[in-house]
């Protein structure tokens, strides 16, 4: 029997029978912990709101054979007033449905973690648009994750800076007005490459940081959403429920 102790965010929670539940923590040190909670549903128990989907706290697993049960939690932060605002809700929802997609167990994700913890705290406080979250969300994720695109300078004859450039999803590069073969690439003006390098590269503290008027904002919405999507081909319920209901 192991005993592990980290605090973590409920990304998914599952039913099991009458008063149990299966649910997925991620966790700094550990990545995804899926444990079951044991009584869990009962009005009275006080792992009730810790295992909330959503839910940040500190968690005790005991590990017994391959299945872990959460022993003890104690909750921190639940993102209640996510829940009073349906667009808020829905984009939180994805958001748990990407870590459940990137994040591994047994696997440090610390910086994920700490991703998507202040996306929930900034979604929650309403000081930026939830569809810019959702952009910075996707695009350093992405960065994290093994697909950090290359945007320093077009890749062909190194051209910093153009009015516009062009982004290929498919190699994750960049390409001046020159260089780019027709038919090809995503082209964005300078204000979406310049984004697109803050959110990649930036230190951590700073990646939310920083404003864009709205017309470059929409195409830098779209190219993060479609960068997401082209890479790990597959489609996100809750990416589909928060378009239908999306402000
Ligand atoms: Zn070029």
């Amino acid at each position: 029997m192991t005993k592990i102790t980290a605090a973590g965010l409920v990304i998914k929670e599952q039913s099991i029978g009458e008063s149990d539940k299966l649910i997925t923590v991620l966790t700094a040190q550990y990545g995804l912990v899926r444990a079951f909670s044991r009584g869990a549903k009962k009005t009275k128990s006080k792992k009730l709101a810790a295992t909330s989907l959503m839910a940040y706290g500190d968690f005790t697993f005991v590990k017994t054979k391959d299945a872990y049960t959460v022993e003890d939690a104690m909750v921190k932060e639940v993102f209640f007033e996510l829940r009073e605002d349906i667009e808020k809700m829905a984009l939180a929802q994805y958001f748990c449905q990407l870590a459940n997609e990137f994040c591994e167990e047994e696997y440090e994700s610390d910086e994920i973690l700490r991703l998507f913890l202040n996306a929930l705290w900034l979604l929650k406080s309403g000081k930026k648009p939830a569809g810019f979250i959702k952009a910075v969300v996707e695009f350093r994720l992405m960065s994290l994750s093994g697909y950090m695109p290359a945007l320093l300078a077009c890749d062909t004859c190194g051209t910093y800076e153009s009015e516009y450039m062009y982004f290929s999803a498919e190699s994750g590069k960049i390409y001046c007005d020159n260089c780019i073969s027709s038919g090809q690439g995503y082209c964005l003006g300078a204000a979406v490459i310049q984004a697109m390098r803050y959110v990649a590269l930036s230190d951590f503290e700073k990646i939310f940081s920083f404003t864009m008027a709205s017309d470059s904002l929409k195409r830098f919405c779209e190219v993060t959403e479609m960068y997401l999507l082209h890479k790990t081909e597959r489609n996100f319920s809750t990416l589909d429920f928060y378009k239908t209901v999306r402000g």
